[in-house]
């Protein structure tokens, strides 16, 4: 967690269980319980500096954990892509050898000047003139700086958009990447398909306009930087493999035109931290198909409630029945907005003071916890089993065969 947050956060950290019904047998939490898996972490981390193409940079808001970036350096995550000063000081406060890419398109000047003369920051991103003019005079007119270049690119394959807010036109490219070409000891070009894109063909569209942009500015690139999106395992959405994405970027990046020595990165975000994190909850009251739970919206189920994310879920408590039904949840905090539709299927005969794990949320689920409302307490505990999903396993199963997944195509 960002400093500040962590003091809602028991201490548990140093309690490890098999699995979440062993911490219910244990503590009985009347507060929501975070388990870490490391292991599942460490896995995809080897995955991707093993089995990527190029360099695997680290998203880190997806899940700023200290523990979780400890996992990940210790797997062989070397580079971290961070967006804010705070994300800077944390990263280099925990691994101080790592290097730091500073790829958020808008940035504070003092950020810029802290982060290049405190924190050894040389690569920064950029998708307007006036970014360019701030970094070159927040770092005196540093030689010694990559400068990636954003590239608007379709977000049409993703379950979450991110192409609107950020990115220069193709139209408008050549004249920024001739301009950043001027100051740049490295020259990039950096993209975002949106999260959780469902199909590899989302890179190779984005990659063709890479080459557009390259051709029209006759720069030489030396870096190309596919950035995050790779996706994870949610009921409902079960992408092809992610050996398929890197073939296609590999293939796709192998043709551009640029300089023989270019590197390719990417910026895994949720691939490499969403199997990290589960939830224990507890049922507080049921109303027919709702059921009251003591974590929401403002805690790790953002996404469940704001875009209507489907995590999967399975009741802790023994003796229930077979038959399933389809719930909708509501958090704990006094706002009607803290609703997550759903549906998460549980046994039909659920009841007030069962416990449910909720899966696969450490990628933008554990790190959105707030204290609103006075909630938001949580407890951490590390478990040895496997996550509800994996990508890397090599024991893929299909969507339909499981009970707490629905599919929907
Ligand atoms: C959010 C973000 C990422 C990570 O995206 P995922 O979809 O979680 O992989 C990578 N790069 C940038 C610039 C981002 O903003």
């Amino acid at each position: 967690m960002l400093p500040g947050r962590k003091a809602y956060w028991g201490s548990l950290e140093l309690h490890q269980f098999h699995d979440a019904s062993a911490v219910v047998r244990a503590l009985s939490p009347d507060e929501p319980v975070i388990l870490n898996r490391p292991h599942a972490a460490a896995r995809a981390a080897r995955f991707f500096t093993e089995k990527f193409p190029g360099k695997s940079l680290y998203a880190v808001k997806a899940n700023p954990s200290p523990d979780l970036l400890k996992v990940l350096w210790d797997a062989g995550v070397t580079h971290y892509d961070v967006a804010s000063i705070a994300e800077v000081r944390l990263v280099r406060a925990t691994l101080p050898e790592a290097v730091l890419c500073f790829m958020h398109p808008v940035k504070a000047r003092g950020a810029i000047a802290e982060a290049y003369h405190q924190h050894g920051v040389r690569t920064f991103s950029l998708d307007s003139h006036e970014e360019l003019a701030k970094i070159v005079e927040a770092t005196d007119g540093a030689e010694d700086l990559s400068l990636c270049v954003r590239l608007r690119v379709s977000s049409e394959f993703s379950e979450l958009s991110l192409a609107s807010k950020f990115g220069i036109d193709l139209a408008d490219a050549a004249p920024l990447l001739q301009a950043t070409r001027q100051v740049a000891d490295a020259l990039g070009i950096c993209f975002h398909v949106g999260s959780q894109a469902m199909t590899p063909f989302a890179y190779v569209q984005a990659l063709e306009r890479v080459r557009a942009a390259v051709v029209d500015a006759s720069v030489t690139v030396d870096i190309v930087d596919v950035g995050g999106g790779f996706p994870s395992i949610y009921p409902g959405m079960e992408p092809p493999p992610l050996e398929d994405y890197f073939a296609a970027i590999h293939r796709a990046a192998e043709s551009l035109p640029v300089s023989y020595s270019s590197e390719l990165w990417c910026e895994p975000g949720r691939a490499l931290c969403a199997e990290y994190n589960s939830l224990i909850v507890k049922v507080e009251r049921t109303r027919g198909d709702e059921l009251y739970i003591n974590d929401g919206a403002y805690g790790a189920l953002y996404d469940a409630a704001h875009v209507g994310w489907r995590f999967p879920v399975r009741c802790l408590s023994e003796g229930r029945s077979e038959v399933q039904t389809g719930y909708s949840f509501y958090g704990p905090t006094c706002d009607d907005a803290d609703y997550m539709e759903g549906p998460f299927l549980l046994p039909a005969d659920i009841k007030v003071g069962d416990y449910i794990e909720i899966g696969m949320l450490g990628a933008y689920g554990a790190a959105m916890k707030t204290a609103f409302n006075g909630f938001g307490q949580a407890d951490l505990v590390t478990v040895t089993d496997e996550p509800m999903a994996s990508q890397y396993m090599g024991n893929r199963r299909d969507p339909r065969s499981s009970d707490n997944v629905v599919a929907l195509r």
